[in-house]
């Protein structure tokens, strides 16, 4: 379906994965015209986009996902529609889940709604692994059911399913990525690594929660571009397609990682208390992609030194952040 996929409306793509899906996109498919709309929340940010903001391919434009007349003007000019745009951060969904609620869930149904009036040709809804909740033993796979635990993740899978419902009753093409834990550069410094590794080059601390033995499997953002590039393409109408590493890890070992990378020892580790409804281990099985074309290229340890030398590099873009 490519000939047919040359205008995108990316939404969320003033965030960290939207960011360098655009800038991916522009270098992989230089044809493509590209249509950011962002609402700019604390985690949308215009300096993620300051290399490419001339090209003549790619436009920014300020909105709200639950803006129904803005949307249904935005869609019809795309042939394709991809959506980050979410409320992202699992502990401000602990202290208030209202915003979550409209971006994830209300704001997925009226892009959804103005697409389908739209007859967009293709809808990929990036999600994440986090709705399927945690597991003990083995992974998830696509068809295993959800069940989210944080207002954050219940608000993704709401949205998973209402986007599953209009291929079901409309026959609208939706596409759903669920990713595992993303890292990689421009991702904001509130998520486990970029704070992490911007409290050691402050001289600070790192919090970590509860034991640190919670398992996340840590996907560098560039492979999930390429996943999601393919998926756009390649994917089957009305599925679901896990995205994942197999880079499983517990926190506490990624940040003796990050400690080791920047020559610094385990005192700076202080236990903090534990998040409450804190999810052991995430895993999913991603043979389905596979399947589809697409294995991780990076290597876990290259990837993380790769992500502290940009923020060691990239002082200006961090620290008017903290
Ligand atoms: P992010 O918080 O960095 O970016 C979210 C972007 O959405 C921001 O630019 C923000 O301004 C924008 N936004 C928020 N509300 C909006 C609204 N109402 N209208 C328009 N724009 C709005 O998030 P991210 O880490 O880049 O995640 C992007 C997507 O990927 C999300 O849907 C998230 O659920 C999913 N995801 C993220 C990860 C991860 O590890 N970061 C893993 C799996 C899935």
């Amino acid at each position: 379906m490519k000939s047919d996929t040359g205008r995108l409306l990316i939404t969320g793509g003033a965030g960290f994965i939207g960011s360098n899906f655009i800038r991916y996109m522009l270098k992989v498919h230089p044809e493509y015209r590209i249509i950011n709309l962002d609402k700019l929340t604390y985690a949308g940010n215009l300096d993620n986009l300051k290399d490419i903001e001339g090209n003549p391919n790619y436009k920014f434009m300020k909105g709200d996902v639950c803006d129904s007349s803005l949307i249904s003007n935005l869609v019809k000019k795309a042939d394709v529609v991809v959506n980050f745009a979410a409320e992202s951060h699992v502990d401000r969904s602990i202290e208030s889940p209202d915003e979550f609620i409209k971006t994830n869930v209300l704001g997925t149904n009226n892009l959804l709604k103005c697409s389908l009036d739209a007859k967009v040709k293709r809808f990929v809804q990036i999600s994440t692994d986090e709705c399927y909740g945690s597991i003990e033993n083995g992974s998830f796979k696509e068809t295993d059911s959800l069940t989210p635990n944080s207002p954050y993740s219940a608000s993704k899978a709401a949205g998973d399913l209402i986007a599953l419902s209009y291929w079901k009753t409309y026959g609208f093409p939706v596409v759903i990525t669920r990713s595992t834990n993303n890292f990689g550069s421009y991702q904001y410094p509130e998520k486990l690594i970029p704070l992490f590794i911007t409290n050691i080059l402050e001289g600070k601390k790192v919090p970590l929660y509860g034991d640190g033995l919670n398992v996340r499997d840590w996907l560098y953002v560039e492979d999930n571009c390429e996943a999601i590039d393919l998926v756009l393409h390649e994917g089957k109408e009305g599925e679901i397609y896990n995205i994942g590493a197999k880079n499983e890890l517990p926190n506490v070992e990624v940040t003796k990682m990050v400690l080791d990378i920047l020559g610094k020892d385990e005192n700076f580790i202080e236990y903090v208390t534990d998040r409450p409804g804190h999810d052991k281990r995430y895993s999913v099985d991603i043979s389905k992609i596979k399947e589809l074309g697409w294995s991780p290229r990076h290597d876990f340890d290259e990837a993380l030194k790769l992500t502290v030398n940009w923020y060691k590099d990239n002082k200006w873009w961090w620290e008017k952040l903290k």
